[in-house]
């Protein structure tokens, strides 16, 4: 099933141990649910596919800002010869 593609992987969600986004392996999944353990702690949380999506959006459009602002400011380096 396509929907087992993603066990295994690694996705940042917010952990409820931690009080952090931290890398989460994707244990199962059964139906819309994923059951993600925390690297970090080791704590299980069970997951909407849906949200773990979202989350990733959300996460990838932030990580993308951070990046984009640190290329920029490289580039403001580079400006010097
Ligand atoms: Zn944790």
């Amino acid at each position: 099933m396509e929907r087992e593609q993603n066990v295994g992987k690694t996705k940042i969600y917010g952990c409820p141990t931690c009080q952090a986004d931290t890398p989460h392996v994707i244990k199962g999944q059964k139906g819309e649910t994923s059951a993600l353990l925390c690297s970090n702690c080791g704590t299980g949380s069970l997951v909407q596919n849906d949200e773990l999506y979202l989350y990733q959006l959300h996460w990838e459009e932030e990580l993308r800002q951070i990046l984009g602002s640190l290329e920029h400011r490289l580039d403001d380096d580079r400006h010097f010869d």
